[in-house]
């Protein structure tokens, strides 16, 4: 790419309405150099479609939860000063959605599910383009599954940036003369043509992948909040947003329950030097966050995160005080089910980890998968209830006095894990999960305030 480039991508409050949607329709016109936009789903819409893809539902039922998805993008399209010119497109768009919520093996079927779920970024694209449009700025509906290629990981799938780099010079580079490409986040396709979905939260992840493709210097993520916080403002209500981060302080906060940002999204920015600009679409004049490779910063602490609804896993064998192998099992099960483990305790005879467990995730069936395989090999206990909560900063093992001022601030609490990252920028906590909440704030009180 010659000229400058950068892409914008959408949340989904961010495009929850008509409003929200001319706000974000702005922030795109005012950059010339932006000519992609990535968008989620309208809120709400991809957990109506997650409720439809796996639970069993009577079909009225299944009629009123697609009924209250229809109300959503119909509000939408009534505010359009021209909603013919988009009405026939959603309407095909509806009834696909209609007939796969109906499909008699939609709660088996894992392609099914994924196609269901991509429903709501195909219909936010569609009525994000006209909004373009109509002020004054032609803009094209682009099918991202003409580019992102993924395995057949239905539910959680793996990109391809070799082939996403090539499909989209020659497929999505072209279209960019004429007009501003508006395209999907979180969906793709396989080899096959099936569509398959990235996880809850993909739509970052796709910004970045597509920056990467066609070598954008620019990817922006345009969200609820003016940046990435010092913690979860909704947490700690004095978080305040950071100026500047870098790539791998971003992609630890991200991987350690920093929602604001999918975990995958910094591989590809830091993979071609994409500098990540993370703002509030209704406020951007508050400015945000810039993720790069080089801050003037490296300071001993930079954020806390915290990841709900972790699971203590504890293997037990009294053969392991003599069995050299037992660890590489019981690895190798968790990395067939590609799992990720965060924290990892071993005595003489058992091995503790933890496991992340969303709602709403294909990660359940696969924890109760591996938990069954696991049980082949040895005694296996399973414990709920608990938080992770992560310290991100830089230098943490090394530096004196960082770990002592963290303990300090957490001294009252029951702790279940303790540990340092295997780099130098995390350190982490496994707390009940009634804590987490008041540990997060001390610690915030303590670091930041
Ligand atoms: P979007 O729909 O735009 O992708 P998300 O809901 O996925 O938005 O992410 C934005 C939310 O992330 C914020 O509303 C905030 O509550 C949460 N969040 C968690 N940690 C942080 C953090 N460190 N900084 C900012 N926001 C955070
Ligand atoms: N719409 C998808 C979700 O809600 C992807 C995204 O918003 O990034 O998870
Ligand atoms: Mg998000």
């Amino acid at each position: 790419m010659s000229q400058p480039l950068t892409i914008a991508k959408f949340g989904g409050t961010s495009l929850a309405n008509h409003a929200a949607m001319q706000k974000c329709a702005r922030i795109v016109l005012n950059n010339k150099a932006t000519r992609i936009v990535v968008v989620s789903a309208s809120a709400g819409v991809t957990n109506h479609l997650v409720s439809l893809a796996h639970t069993a539902m009577t079909q009225q039922q299944t009629g009123e939860v697609c009924e209250a998805i229809e109300a959503i993008e119909m509000a939408i399209v009534a505010q359009l000063q021209n909603p013919a010119a988009v009405q026939d497109k959603l309407d095909d768009l509806l009834t696909e959605m209609r007939a796969l919520a109906q499909h008699e093996e939609i709660l088996q079927r894992e392609d099914l599910k994924d196609q269901l779920l991509s429903m709501g970024e195909r219909m936010s694209s569609l009525l994000f383009s006209a909004v373009i449009t109509e002020l004054g700025n032609p803009a094209m509906n682009f099918d991202v599954r003409k580019v992102l290629r993924t395995d057949s990981e239905f539910g959680a799938a793996t990109p391809e940036p070799e082939a996403i780099a090539s499909l989209s010079t020659a497929l999505l580079a072209p279209e960019l003369e004429d007009a501003i490409v508006v395209t999907q986040g979180f969906v793709g396709a396989d080899e096959q043509g099936k569509t398959t979905t990235l996880g809850r939260g993909g739509s970052d992840f796709t910004a970045a992948l597509l920056a990467e493709a066609l070598s954008a210097q620019v990817c922006e993520i345009w969200t609820d909040v003016a940046g990435v916080y010092t913690t979860d403002p909704r947490i700690a209500p004095n978080a305040h947003p950071l100026p500047e981060l870098s790539f791998e302080e971003a992609a630890e906060m991200a991987t350690f329950g920093a929602k604001v940002l999918h975990p995958a999204t910094m591989e590809p920015a830091l993979r071609n030097n994409v500098k990540v600009f993370v703002g509030s679409s209704q406020a951007p004049e508050q400015g945000g966050t810039w993720i790069m490779r080089d801050c003037e910063e490296e300071p001993p602490y930079r954020a806390i995160t915290r990841r709900k609804e972790q699971v203590m896993v504890t293997v037990k064998t009294p053969k392991m005080m003599y069995a050299q192998g037992f660890l590489q099992q019981v690895f190798a099960i968790i990395a067939k089910h590609r799992l990720s483990v965060d924290l990892v305790t071993t005595s003489e005879i058992a091995v503790s980890f933890t496991l992340d467990n969303p709602a709403n995730s294909v990660a359940q069936r696969l924890n109760k998968e591996t938990i069954a395989d696991l049980e082949t090999l040895c005694d296996v206990n399973v414990e709920h209830g608990f938080d992770l909560v992560t310290v991100v900063g830089n230098h943490m093992q090394s530096a004196t006095g960082v770990s002592s001022k963290i303990f300090a601030a957490v001294a009252d609490y029951n702790l279940r894990m303790i540990c340092f990252g295997a780099n130098p920028h995390n350190m982490s906590f496994l707390v009940n999960e009634k804590d987490s909440t008041s540990i997060v704030q001390h610690l915030h009180k303590a670091l930041f305030e």
